[in-house]
């Protein structure tokens, strides 16, 4: 068997010809913009990419969006006290603070200041809780790509035994919370996992985030299975590999996202739905301004 590879690049397209349908409407109907704003602390280099990317991506669909670039040695009060700010301003629905912070900084405070109502990254602990009990207000942006790819290839996740590998609060958590959420049976396997074949064998649908090339071979993996692979590894040879050995596994799984061109074109795609839903929501609730007809009746 060769296994179907899901082509993340061709379902995020899709997916943001969708967002851009989604502005335009808002602009259509509120004369409004979505906004996003992205705080970043310090140059880390991985971020800068990243955050061209996030920028890039809501040029792409006509989002508005800030980068906020504080040097690394600015105060967590002021991050906290601009965060505030955006937090009431009526033009950001999404604010998203890069991680990682400065090591002087204390990531929970600093997510905590952000306004529930607009935290697009799904990191604050009101939506950490909502996920828990299955009432999901933002998505964490990776996992709920990986949701959409497997919702896209049609793939059956009630009853499914599903095997998370990898425990981040980012990545493997919030996943496995998820594929609970659609009825899986949910391991979740993490370093100190003691015999990790075990659990991945029994896997019909087996997510690897874990940060290790090679992590996962052909067998450790159940026949037919599905496999994402969410890991993104540089290689000293400069090749960019996921967690899984590509050919190995791709002989014996059913589906399997490639690296790169899999998980990692949903996951800014899955940040531009999030900012839009949070318009979507904030413009609906808003008083409108009465119409002319409403006007003259
Ligand atoms: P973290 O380093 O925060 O977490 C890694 C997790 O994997 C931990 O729970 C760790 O276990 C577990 N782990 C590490 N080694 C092993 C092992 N040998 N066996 C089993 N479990 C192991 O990473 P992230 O969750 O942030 O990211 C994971 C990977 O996904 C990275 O490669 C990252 O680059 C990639 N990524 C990709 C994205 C995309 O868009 N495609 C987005 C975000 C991340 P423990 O908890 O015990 O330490």
């Amino acid at each position: 068997m060769s296994a179907k590879l899901i082509d993340g690049k061709a379902v995020a397209a899709a997916v943001r010809a969708d967002c851009k349908k989604r502005v335009q409407s808002l602009q259509d109907r509120y004369g409004r913009t979505p906004g996003l704003a992205v705080i970043m602390v310090g140059d880390n280099p991985a971020s800068e990419v990243y955050v061209r990317n996030k920028i890039g991506a809501c040029r792409d669909v006509g989002i508005r969006s800030e980068k906020l670039l504080y040097p690394a040695d600015v105060s967590q009060a002021e991050v906290i006290e601009r965060i505030e700010a955006l937090g009431s301003d009526p033009n950001t629905d999404g604010i998203l603070v890069q991680l990682p912070l400065p090591k002087s900084f204390d990531i929970k405070t600093v997510l905590g200041a952000i306004n529930a109502a607009k935290d697009v990254d799904g990191f604050h602990l009101y939506n950490v809780g909502g996920l828990v009990i299955g009432d999901t207000v933002f998505p964490p942006c990776t996992p709920y790509g990986v949701m959409c790819l497997l919702e896209n290839e049609n793939i059956e996740v009630a009853g499914a035994n599903a095997v998370v590998v990898g425990a981040s609060n980012i990545v493997g958590k919030p996943m496995a919370l998820m594929l609970m959420q659609r009825e899986a049976t949910v391991s979740v396997c993490h370093a100190r996992t003691r015999d990790l074949a075990e659990f991945t064998k029994l896997a019909d649908i087996l997510v690897v985030a874990a940060g290790q090339p090679n992590l996962i071979t052909a067998p450790m993996v159940k026949e037919g299975a599905t496999v994402i692979d969410v890991g993104i590894n540089r290689l000293p040879n400069g090749k960019l590999v996921g967690d899984c050995d590509f050919a190995g596994v791709r002989e014996k799984a059913s589906y399997l996202t490639p690296v790169p061109g899999g998980v990692g074109p949903m996951t800014v795609t899955m940040l531009l739905v999030n900012t839009i839903s949070s318009a979507e929501r904030t413009l609906s609730q808003a008083p409108q301004e009465p119409t002319a007809e409403a006007l003259r009746a």
